[in-house]
């Protein structure tokens, strides 16, 4: 077999995965925060990676995106106004845009590269970043957010690890601003990192989030390329319960299914059922 050329993920925690690259890299920028990297993979499309770290790719990228979004989204009765902190790539944007009483979206990714990239290498992940209901802002989502009050309905975290620009997204002071930009009835999520392979991430993570919300759960899924393939996300609330297994979501959960590669009603409860190491982690 020729010399394969990997593309190879190891995290401070000395797990990860490797993707066979189908030639060289397609794209490379580095920023002030990050190296953006883009390759074409015979696995699993193309692959973009922050700081040699998996961030997105275009065949598994619906595992993560449909997840940090219909979750929070189906629960709360009707979302107008969203916050989404990180997320360049433009997926949780794309699904957010789904729902037809979202009426603004304001979007705060640190690095316009990762837009950059996303424009223009993954166009079904991007594809909602010019729509009129979305504002593009290009900042610090640690600054941003310091003075907000009483704006959304849900924000959605989907930062990277707790590491370069996003250590301060995984702090009690930030969620605390977070907190006081939620509208009564709202829903924070943050992307709360691998069970499996970032356990201690999860559990100082949980650790903070309990001291800032009344109600907090972390519900768990798939996502192959993330290191050990099980990932997680918060469910934060001071006014509104975490979805039981027998949750029922109205309507809009079926319409919104249809547009899904893995959501569908039936996960909805069942996706707060996780494994009693998970109950240890987070509790
Ligand atoms: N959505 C992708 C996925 O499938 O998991 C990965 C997450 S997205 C690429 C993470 C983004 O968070 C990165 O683009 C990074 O630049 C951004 N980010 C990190 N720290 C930030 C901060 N302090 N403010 C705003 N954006 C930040």
């Amino acid at each position: 077999m020729a010399e394969q050329n990997l593309y190879h993920e190891i995290t401070e925690e000395g797990f990860g995965i490797a993707i066979e690259k189908d030639g060289e890299n397609i794209f490379e920028k580095q920023s002030e925060f990050q190296k953006t990297e883009v390759f074409n993979s015979r696995a699993f499309g193309k692959v973009l990676t922050l700081d040699g770290l998996m961030m997105v790719t275009e065949k598994d990228e619906f595992f993560y995106h449909e997840m940090i979004v219909h979750i929070p989204m189906l629960t709360h009765p009707n979302p107008k106004n969203i916050l989404v902190i990180g997320g360049g790539d433009g997926g949780t944007v794309r699904e957010l845009l789904k729902y037809d009483s979202v009426e603004h979206i304001d979007m705060v990714e640190i690095d316009e590269v990762v837009i950059e990239a996303s424009k223009k290498y993954f166009p079904t992940v991007s594809c909602g970043l010019d729509d009129k209901r979305v504002s593009v802002l290009v900042q610090d989502a640690i600054e941003f957010i310091k003075d907000k009050k009483d704006c959304y309905d849900v924000v959605l975290i989907d930062s990277t690890d707790p590491i370069g620009p996003g250590v301060g997204l995984f702090n009690e002071g930030f969620y605390n601003n977070v907190k006081r930009a939620l509208k009564k009835g709202g829903i924070v999520t943050p992307q709360t990192e691998g069970p499996f392979a970032q356990s201690e991430n999860m559990k100082k993570t949980y650790e903070l989030l309990r001291k800032v919300f009344k109600n907090v759960a972390p519900y768990c899924s798939p996502m192959p390329t993330y290191p050990g393939g099980y990932w997680s996300w918060g469910f934060c609330s001071d006014d509104i319960q975490a979805p039981s297994i027998d949750f029922k979501a109205d309507k809009r959960a079926d319409i919104i299914s249809k547009t899904c590669k893995l959501y569908n009603p039936s996960l909805h409860g069942a996706v707060f059922q996780v494994p009693n190491f998970v109950k240890d982690l987070t509790k």
